[in-house]
C-alpha cells in the first residue's frame, strides 16, 4: 500500500498544495525556508478561500438581491418587517402572501432622504450598522504580501544559492577546470597565423619557470581582433586547452548594466581569483563594451564604464607577468577602444582574427562535419569554394543547417543538395548583412586587386607586393586604412609620391580596361589619391607652378572634428589654381597607369583569374608570372 493512502484527506490536499506550490526537492526545502512557517500561510489561504466559496455559496443562496425600486414597493406594501442599514446596501426580511415568510433580500441604497420616514410610516424595525474594516483591511495587507513572498522565493531560487543582494559585487567569472575547456588547436581551423602567434603564449603557460628564468619579455595582455564569428572566443579557450590552464571568462558587455562601484569591484575581484590560481589566463571578451575610449560620454563625468575601465587599467598594471597569469581580450571594434588599453605593458600584442580564405574554410568545414554523416557526393572543397566571406561561425552554421535539412527529409546522410540549400539559406541570412559577394562582384574585385598589384611591380619605387587577397575583409581591414600620408610625409620622395599615387589608381584603371566602366569599389583609393596630390601640390611645394611655398598649415591637434579645416592663408585664385594642379597631377598619373596596366593585360588577365579562384595569391605567383610574360609593346592612349 502506498504510503499516502493513509493520510487523511485535508492532509492530501495540503501536501498537493505544497508541491504544487513549492516544487522543490526535499534536499532543497532543508536550506530554504523551515518548512513549518510557509506551511502555515498555505494553510490560512487555502482556510480563506474555502471560507469565501462557502460565503458566497451557502449565504448568499438565502439573500435575494433586488432593486431599490421594488424594495420601496415592497416597503410601500407594508411587506417588510425589519432592515439593517449599513453605508451601501440594505439587508432585510420580508413578511409576504406571495414570498415565503422569513425570506432575505438585500439591495444596494440609493441617495434617499425620505427612506427613514417611510421606515416609520410603516412601522418597520430598522437598525444602523458599523461593518468592521479590520478583516478586509487585514486581508488587503496580507494578500498582496503573500503574493510578494511567493515572487520573492520565486526570484531566489532563479538566481541559485549566494547570489543575494549582500553578493552582486563576486565575480561572476566562470572558471572552467582544465579539463572543461576541451577546446585545442585542433579545433580551430583556418587562422594558422593567429594560431602561430599564441604559440608563444602556449608555450610560455605551460612552462612559465623555463621563462622566468631566462628574463624574457612575456606579453601581459593579447588581444584578438577580427570580425564576428571568426573564432576569437574559441581560440582564446583553446590556448587555455592547450597549455592546461584554468580559464577565467567574463564579457565586457555583463560590466554594462552594473549599479555603480559594482564593476570595478569585479574587476579586482577577478584578478584577485586569477591570480591565486596561476598559471592561468583571464580572458575579457567583447572588450570595447568596456573598453571605448573614455570622454566619447557626451555627460562627461566619471560614470560607471569609466570606472570600471580605470580598475581594469590599474590592475593590468599592477601585477608580474611572470607569475604566469596572460590577459586575453577580443573586440571586433578596436577603433573604439581606449588607447590606454593599448599601451605596452597592457594590450600591447594583437592578434588579428582574419576571415578564413578557400583551405580554411574546408579545412573549417571538416571540422565541423566530423559528427554528421555525409554523403559519398560530399565534396566540401566545392562547399568552400562556394562561401567565400564565411567565418567559422557561418559555417559551423551551414553544416548545421544541412544536417536540418536532410533529417527533415529523413534522408541517412547529408547530400550535396542538402548542403547547397543550406549554403543558399545562410547566404539569404548574410546578405542582408552585405558580407558576401556574388560571382560578378567578385569578379570585378579580382581584376581591380591586380591592378593594385601590377601598377605596384610595375612601377619603380613602390613597396613589393606581399599578396593579393579577396577575401572579403570589412572589419579586419582597418589594420591597413593606417597607411595615411600623414604619417611619414616629411620621408618620402616626389617620386615615391607619385608611385604611390600611381598604385593607388591601378584598381580604377583596371576596370576601366576590362570592363569599360567602373564601379564604386574605387572610392576609397580616389579619396587617398586626391590627398596625396592634394598634400605633393600644396603642402610639399612639389609642383613646378606652384613653386616652393606651403599653403596648407599641417593638421594639427587630433581632438580637431574631423572634417575641420582651418582658415584658408590664401586667395581664392590661388586655391583654384591648386584645385587645378591637383587635377592635372591626377590625370597624367592615370594616363601612365593606364599605359602600365594596357601593356599588362595578359598578366592582368592570368592574375586575376587566379585571384577569383584562389581568392589569395601570394606576391611571389606574380612576380613569376612577369618574368614569363614580355611586356607588350601598346600605344600610349
Ligand atoms: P567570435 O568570438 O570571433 O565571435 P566564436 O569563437 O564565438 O567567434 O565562434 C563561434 C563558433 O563558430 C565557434 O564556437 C565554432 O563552433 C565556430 N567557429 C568559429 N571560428 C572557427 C574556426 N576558426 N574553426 C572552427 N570553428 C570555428
Ligand atoms: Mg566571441
Ligand atoms: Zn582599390
Amino acid at each position: 500500500m502506498a504510503p499516502e493512502e493513509k493520510k487523511g484527506l485535508t492532509e492530501n490536499l495540503i501536501d498537493k498544495f505544497r508541491s504544487v506550490f513549492s516544487p522543490q526537492d526535499p534536499q532543497q526545502k532543508k536550506n530554504a525556508l523551515p518548512p513549518k512557517a510557509h506551511f502555515s500561510i498555505w494553510y490560512f489561504l487555502i482556510v480563506f478561500m474555502l471560507f469565501s466559496l462557502f460565503q458566497q455559496y451557502f449565504l448568499a443562496r438565502k439573500v435575494e438581491t433586488i432593486p431599490y425600486s421594488q424594495f420601496k414597493q415592497y416597503l410601500a406594501n407594508g411587506q417588510v418587517s425589519k432592515v439593517t442599514i449599513d453605508p451601501e446596501s440594505i439587508v432585510g426580511t420580508l413578511i409576504g402572501k406571495d414570498k415565503k415568510p422569513g425570506q432575505q433580500f438585500i439591495t444596494f441604497r440609493v441617495e434617499d432622504p425620505d427612506l427613514v420616514k417611510d421606515l416609520g410610516q410603516h412601522k418597520v424595525s430598522y437598525s444602523g450598522k458599523y461593518e468592521s474594516k479590520f478583516l478586509s483591511s487585514v486581508l488587503s495587507w496580507v494578500i498582496p504580501l503573500a503574493i510578494f513572498f511567493i515572487i520573492w522565493r520565486f526570484a531566489m531560487k532563479k538566481m541559485g544559492p549566494g547570489m543575494g543582494v549582500m553578493s552582486f559585487s563576486k565575480s561572476k567569472a566562470k572558471l572552467f577546470a582544465q579539463n572543461e575547456t576541451k577546446v585545442t588547436f585542433a579545433d580551430v581551423a583556418g587562422i594558422d597565423e593567429a594560431k602561430e602567434e599564441l604559440q608563444e603564449v602556449v608555450e610560455f603557460l605551460s612552462h612559465p619557470d623555463k621563462f622566468q628564468k631566462l628574463g624574457g619579455r612575456i606579453p601581459k595582455g593579447v588581444l584578438l581582433v577580427g570580425p564576428p564569428g571568426t573564432g576569437k572566443t574559441l581560440l582564446a579557450k583553446a590556448v587555455a586547452g592547450e597549455a592546461k590552464v584554468p580559464f577565467f571568462s567574463i564579457s565586457g558587455s555583463e560590466f554594462v548594466e552594473m549599479f555603480v562601484g559594482v564593476g570595478a569591484a569585479r574587476v579586482r575581484d577577478l584578478f584577485s581569483q586569477a591570480t591565486r590560481q596561476a598559471p592561468c589566463i583571464i580572458f575579457i571578451d567583447e572588450l570595447d563594451a568596456l573598453g571605448k575610449a573614455r570622454g566619447i560620454n557626451v555627460m562627461g563625468g566619471h560614470d560607471e564604464q569609466e570606472q570600471t575601465l580605470n580598475q581594469l587599467l590599474v590592475e593590468m598594471d599592477g601585477f608580474e607577468t611572470n607569475k604566469g597569469v596572460i590577459i586575453m581580450a577580443a573586440t571586433n571594434r578596436p577603433e573604439i577602444l581606449d588607447p590606454a588599453l593599448l599601451r605596452p605593458g597592457r594590450f600591447d600584442r594583437q592578434v588579428l582574427v582574419d576571415r578564413p580564405d578557400i583551405n580554411g574554410r574546408e579545412a573549417i568545414l571538416k571540422i565541423h562535419a566530423k559528427n554528421v554523416l555525409l554523403g559519398p557526393d560530399v565534396d566540401l572543397r566545392k562547399v568552400a569554394g562556394r562561401t567565400p566571406g564565411f567565418v567559422g561561425a557561418d559555417l559551423a552554421n551551414l553544416i548545421n543547417e544541412a544536417a536540418l535539412l536532410a533529417a527533415r527529409k529523413n534522408k541517412e546522410v547529408v547530400e550535396a543538395a542538402d548542403l547547397d540549400e543550406a549554403i543558399d539559406r545562410v547566404i539569404a541570412g548574410l546578405q542582408k548583412k552585405t558580407r558576401v559577394m556574388n560571382p560578378k562582384e567578385k569578379e570585378i574585385v579580382a581584376f581591380h586587386e591586380s591592378g593594385h598589384a601590377i601598377v605596384a611591380e610595375s612601377v619603380e619605387h613602390a613597396d613589393p607586393v606581399h599578396k593579393i587577397s579577396i577575401i572579403p575583409r570589412g572589419i579586419g581591414a582597418l589594420g591597413y586604412t593606417q597607411q595615411q600620408p600623414t604619417e611619414d610625409r616629411y620621408l618620402m620622395t616626389r617620386s615615391e609620391l607619385l608611385d604611390r599615387l600611381a598604385v593607388l589608381l591601378g584598381g580604377r584603371v583596371a576596370e576601366e580596361l576590362v570592363f569599360g566602366e567602373i564601379s564604386t569599389g574605387a572610392q576609397n583609393d580616389l579619396q587617398r589619391a586626391t590627398e596625396i596630390a592634394r598634400s605633393m601640390v600644396a603642402e610639399y611645394g612639389m609642383s613646378d607652378r606652384l613653386g616652393l611655398v606651403t599653403y596648407e598649415r599641417p593638421r594639427q591637434a587630433m581632438f580637431l572634428p574631423e572634417n575641420y579645416s582651418p582658415a584658408k592663408s590664401y586667395s581664392e585664385e590661388k586655391a583654384a589654381q591648386i584645385d587645378e594642379e591637383v587635377a592635372l597631377l591626377v590625370e597624367e598619373t592615370h594616363k601612365r597607369v593606364h599605359g602600365i596596366l594596357a601593356s599588362r593585360r595578359k598578366v592582368l588577365e592570368e592574375l586575376a583569374g587566379l585571384v577569383s579562384k584562389e581568392e589569395m595569391v601570394q606576391g611571389e605567383e606574380l612576380r613569376k608570372m612577369l618574368e614569363k610574360s614580355p611586356v607588350e609593346s601598346q600605344s600610349q592612349a
